[in-house]
């Protein structure tokens, strides 16, 4: 049975987060001090919902939102390796492709993620203001090889009601504008967000299609569930993203259940990210040969649908490119030697 949603219960779980270390409940404090310091640099934050998620310190949930000293500390020079303010054609506009454009259309997110590859700005404050929307729709409306715009931010789904209103309308009013995509960390972070009122803005401007960001699979709640069934049943194509973390994510068994996970409430995994050199998250890093074989190990072991693209994002802007293990070993005398996902070797005719 589905429970009734209190309009408003996102807002109080918002006005009730935790902005600092010291605040935490005691059995997920740990070494209060150091980490506040951290936030001086890189504000916390981290809503009542989520919070009540985290089982104990250090948990995979815990190690995503709470600062660590090594933030501080690592040999990561560049907060913007992609590149994403050079490629902004005008403030909050990322255009790296011809055809699709990234428009940073909130500053506020339900949790602020140690690993954000927007670091530099998460938790600053909005980004954009009413002049700089105006100016972001015009650039759009002018630029005639754009086919589709991704809302991101911060967290687009964040933003009030009538304001993204009027962000969807004015991107959707633009001919040469085919799809709008939505990345949201709200379906999974604050659920009770996606209200029935919010599910009828959204469905009036399909084709949408919405990618929830998700990396654990004890995010995958029941809320989590329900939200993303009110979103699947307005017509709203889901995809997820996930980035590969170390400590949180970083195995075969948690990567297989979270994807199962997802699955199971009506997403299908789309990207897989390696994680970004962005300044203050170098203890997230992983090896891409780590990531290599977690992918080469879900293949034939899960459904296809259930496997998710592995990406690496170029620096300087260079965009994503697929990674993808090895099966094909060698090709020798018009034969590839093609290996299975379990290890076997088959010979395959190479033309
Ligand atoms: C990731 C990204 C996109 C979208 O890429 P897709 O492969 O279409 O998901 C577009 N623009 C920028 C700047 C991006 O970083
Ligand atoms: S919700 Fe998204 S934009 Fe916000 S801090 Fe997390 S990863 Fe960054």
């Amino acid at each position: 049975m589905k429970s009734v949603i209190n309009r408003s219960e996102w807002r109080s779980h918002m006005a009730d987060g935790v902005t600092s270390v010291s605040l935490l409940p005691e059995h997920i404090r740990v070494d209060a001090q150091m980490r506040d310091r951290v936030c001086a640099s890189y504000p916390m934050f981290i809503n009542r919902f989520f919070l009540s998620l985290i089982k104990k310190a250090e948990d995979p949930l815990w190690r995503q939102v709470v600062p660590d000293a090594m933030e501080l500390d690592d040999d990561l020079p560049e907060d913007d390796p992609l590149a994403e303010e050079e490629q902004s054609a005008v403030p909050g506009l990322i255009h790296r492709y011809p055809d699709r454009v990234v428009f940073l259309v909130s500053g506020i997110c339900p949790v602020l993620c140690r690993f954000c590859l927007r670091k530099r700005m998460a938790g600053k404050g909005p980004v954009l203001s009413d002049a700089d929307i105006e100016n972001a729709v015009c650039y759009i409306r002018s630029a005639r090889a754009i086919r589709e715009v991704i809302l991101s931010g911060g967290d687009p789904l964040m933003l009030e009601d009538d304001r993204l209103c009027d962000i969807l309308k004015r991107v959707s009013s633009i001919p040469h504008v085919r799809t709008i995509r939505i990345h949201s960390r709200v379906p999974v972070a604050l659920p009770q967000r996606i209200t029935g009122d919010l599910v009828s803005i959204l469905r009036r401007f399909h084709p949408l299609y919405l990618n929830i960001h998700a990396n654990h699979p004890n995010e995958i709640t029941a809320r989590a569930a329900e939200a993303c069934a009110m979103l699947a049943d307005a017509g709203i194509p889901l995809g997820s993203q996930t980035v590969l973390l170390k400590g949180v994510n970083d195995s075969f068994e948690t990567m297989e259940a979270l994807l199962m996970e997802l699955l199971h409430i009506r997403v299908r995994p789309y990207y897989l990210h390696h994680p970004d050199p962005v300044k203050g998250t170098g203890h997230f890093r992983v090896p891409v040969t780590k990531g290599l074989e977690i992918m080469r190990r879900l293949q034939g072991r899960l459904p296809g649908v259930a496997i998710p693209r592995y990406m690496l994002d170029l620096p300087g802007g260079g965009g994503k490119v697929p990674l993808c293990p090895g099966y094909v070993e060698q090709d020798k005398n018009g034969m590839l030697v093609v290996r299975n996902y379990q290890g076997q070797r088959f010979y395959y005719p190479s033309g």
